[in-house]
């Protein structure tokens, strides 16, 4: 039987999930000879931009270039994985801000900066809002045991399963005194879905929520909780704006 061909692409990204990919130093001889990499520019040179069966696809489109090389990507794989937070949700290039972005750019480059910037930059957005996305694995970056976890299944055509639960649930697995109810300090967790096994609350660090959204969060419960702990309104919007949880928290009070 033929190995399975991949690619391994990068967008607008910090390269942070693709140097999670080559960290996997222990397993990497083994996924080498498991699988066909046709394209790892990061890692290889002689890359083929052909016909293959899986991409897996970091970071943001941010620039018209993205979106092109994006589309031109899809329009070659069965099988589109969006690796990391940016290519699941934007992550932080889409981090929130309430500041118009002509201003912004204003701002940072002076009068002529627009100029620069269009047509080719574009606000940062996730994959699916362009092109059919087939798997998402969100981490900020992709937790090393979930890449290795899907790319067995891949090969084995097993039905891959990632967490759909809370980071609480983890949280409360590894016995962590909880940080918002037992502290009062702003943590995410509630909203957050799980895959890091609690990471940082587990080192007494308050989530972020870098993983991104769970379905069906309860953001109202959430703000709620924060609320009687003494935050204001403006200091829980800007630490749910990182990873764009952007629910209307007016609304959630
Ligand atoms: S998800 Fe995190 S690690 Fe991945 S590209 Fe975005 S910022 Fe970098
Ligand atoms: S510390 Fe955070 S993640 Fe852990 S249980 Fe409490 S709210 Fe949830
Ligand atoms: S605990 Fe939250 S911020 Fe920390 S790694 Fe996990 S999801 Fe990210």
């Amino acid at each position: 039987m033929s190995k399975p061909s991949i690619g391994i692409y990068g967008l607008s990204s910090c390269a942070g999930d693709q140097l999670t990919i080559l960290n996997c130093e222990d397993e990497l001889l083994e996924i080498a000879s498991r699988v066909d990499i046709k394209s790892f520019i990061m890692a290889q040179t002689g890359n083929d931009e052909t016909m293959i069966d899986i991409a897996l696809v970091e970071g943001t489109v941010s620039t018209r270039r993205d979106l092109e090389r994006l589309k031109e990507i899809r329009s070659r794989t069965s099988i589109l994985v969006a690796i990391g937070t940016c290519a699941v949700w934007g992550g932080l290039y889409a981090m929130r801000n309430d500041i118009p972005r002509a201003e912004m750019i204003k701002g940072v480059y002076g009068e002529k900066g627009l100029e620069y910037f269009e047509p080719e930059v574009l606000p940062a957005e996730p994959l699916k809002n362009f092109v059919k996305v087939d798997l998402s694995v969100p981490g900020c970056p992709i937790e090393k045991k979930w890449f290795l976890r899907i790319f067995k299944s891949f090969l084995h055509g097993d039905i891959i399963e990632l967490p759909n639960f809370s980071l609480c649930s983890e949280c409360k697995m590894v016995e962590n005194e909880c940080l918002l109810v037992n502290r009062g300090l702003l943590c995410l967790g509630p909203i957050t879905i799980a895959g890091c096994k609690a990471r940082c609350p587990s080192h007494n660090i308050p989530c972020i929520g870098c993983c991104g959204p769970v379905d069906e969060a309860n953001y109202a419960a959430e703000v709620n909780i924060l609320l009687n702990s003494g935050y204001t309104i403006e200091e829980i919007k800007r630490k749910m704006g990182f990873f764009v949880f952007n629910p209307d928290l007016e609304q959630s009070q």
